[in-house]
């Protein structure tokens, strides 16, 4: 049987995988959601000598069941190949005797979106072909700064579709800005927007939801879709990496089979701890899953007091990745909390809104008890960086020491011993001031002496994503205010009144 996306905010909007990955976004503002599990065969003394193109094929073929068998294997060897510089794709590295950091980072663009997508444009493009799709796809992006380079990266001069991303002008490191502004491929648009990301990403949801912009992009032969994690197409195979980290800890004997293993996610707009979640919902045998904010903590008051309070001081910090006050897949997590009941959501979500906070009335906790949420503050994501370097001469980034420090107070907090996975989400080359700073003590070093810094302390080859940054042309200049995100999109589409 098929397995039905609805929209988290409408019963009666139901679609299959590839039309919610077609659609990025349900035009009732709501998030396709799969509204039952795939029974998914999750034998690890078969998974542990499985390839991660093999997981992957195990994973999409159960979630995403409308795509053939061969649509699947062309997305997945277009995806997973040499762009990737480890045919792990994903390996893992101990730190000690209950960490281990899962380096998702090993892609084109040196941070973990690459995981899903380097896969997603083949997906999209898959499914439009499949639908007889005849217009244009539009993909409309808001960025905290790593989204919007994988996503270029991954639609850069593919046939039939434009790419328009929107960053935070002051909220992204400098290499980060310059990985996109460097950006060619003559259907990519990289435009600097005067606000935060929140700003960025509500306003692409606005034009999302607007049925007469929408209009005008048909009358054009346009159609908008999603690259953020809002669209299934990333989340799905962000789910294939947990079970194959699992399978490859069985295999080097650290865990036997069946035994529990804890995730620590740091965490931003929900979509990665989300895809643990959902690897434990269809069986893999997770403890706890560890939700790591920086200091925009308002995950961690969500699940320690029930109520989602986005009305609070936004803070830039060294993990501008994670700097997100409204949280888009928590939506999906809140509509499984409540039962799968899209009105209970609606209402949520339209109090959020208006009222800039929801509390969860009576819910059944058990969802919520599967997580433990916690937060690190500057001083503290810094002394994690330089714990993990004198303790294992390994450097973390800003975003991975976030959950590195969290699984360390979650430890003294509850005594809890589990083995345990930090979700490595960024290359250290990408926050080189930060990492450098955290280890040396130095604060005054530009992010290209830093470079050098780094690559003396961590002996880490330099990867291929910050060679020739410094020199590369800078293509895209642009810089709008939030108000004129709207009217950006139409003047690169030319369909400006
Ligand atoms: C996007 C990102 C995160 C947050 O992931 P979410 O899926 O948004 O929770 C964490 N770290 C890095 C480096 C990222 O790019």
């Amino acid at each position: 049987m098929t397995l039905t996306y609805q929209s988290t905010r409408d019963a009666n909007n139901t679609v299959t995988a590839s039309q919610a990955i077609l659609q990025g976004l349900a035009n009732d503002g709501g998030l396709y959601t799969p509204t039952r599990m795939p029974e998914v065969n999750l034998d690890m003394a078969v998974l542990k000598d499985t390839s991660y193109q093999e997981v992957a094929k195990l994973i999409l073929s159960a979630f995403l069941d409308d795509f053939t068998s061969e649509e699947l294997d062309h997305c997945i060897a277009s995806a997973y190949d040499d762009k990737f510089d480890t045919d792990a794709i994903a390996p893992l590295v101990k730190i000690s005797d209950d960490q281990y950091n899962l380096e998702l980072f090993r892609g084109s663009t040196i941070a973990f979106k690459d995981m899903a997508l380097s896969i997603l444009p083949h997906l999209m493009t898959t499914a439009a072909k499949k639908h007889g799709l005849d217009k244009k796809i539009v993909i409309l992006t808001a960025t905290s700064g790593d989204t919007g380079k994988a996503a270029m990266a991954g639609f850069a001069d593919v046939p039939g579709t434009e790419i328009i991303v929107f960053y935070p002008r002051d909220g992204v490191s400098k290499v980060q800005e310059l990985q996109m502004t460097t950006q060619t491929g003559e259907n990519t648009h990289v435009v600097a927007i005067d606000g935060n990301f929140d700003d960025a990403q509500t306003k692409v949801k606005e034009m999302f939801n607007d049925s007469a912009l929408r209009d005008k992009l048909a009358a054009n032969g346009f159609q908008f879709s999603s690259a953020n994690s809002m669209n299934i197409g990333r989340l799905v195979p962000q789910i294939v990496y947990y079970v194959y980290a699992y399978a490859q800890l069985v295999k080097s004997g650290e865990i036997v089979a069946g035994e529990v293993l804890n995730f620590a996610v740091p965490t931003g707009n929900f979509g990665n701890i989300l895809a643990a979640f959902y690897a434990k919902q269809i069986g893999l045998p997770i403890g706890k899953l560890i939700c790591a904010s920086n200091e925009n903590n308002v995950l961690t008051d969500f699940f320690n007091t029930g109520t989602y309070d986005k009305k609070r001081d936004f803070k830039v910090t060294s993990s501008p990745s994670m700097d997100i006050l409204v949280s888009s897949n928590l939506e999906r997590l809140i509509f499984h909390l409540v039962g799968n009941n899209s009105e209970q959501t609606l209402e949520l979500m339209t109090a959020l809104s208006g009222e800039g906070q929801y509390s969860l009335g009576d819910v059944d906790r058990g969802i919520l008890d599967l997580f433990a949420a916690d937060f690190a503050t500057e001083a503290e994501t810094l002394a994690e960086i330089k714990r993990v370097y004198d303790a294992a001469l390994y450097v973390e980034d800003p975003h991975t020491a976030v959950a590195s420090a969290v699984h360390q107070k979650y430890k003294t907090k509850t005594g809890d011993q589990t083995k345990t996975v930090i979700a490595s989400t960024a290359s250290p080359y990408k926050f080189p001031v930060v990492a450098v700073a955290a280890i040396t003590g130095e604060t005054d070093l530009t992010d290209f002496e830093a470079l050098e810094q780094l690559h003396a302390i961590s002996k880490v080859a330099y990867p291929a994503a910050v060679d020739g940054l410094e020199t590369a042309p800078v293509r895209h200049k642009t810089v709008v205010s939030v108000a004129d995100m709207q009217g950006a999109v139409e003047r690169y589409l030319t369909i400006a009144d």
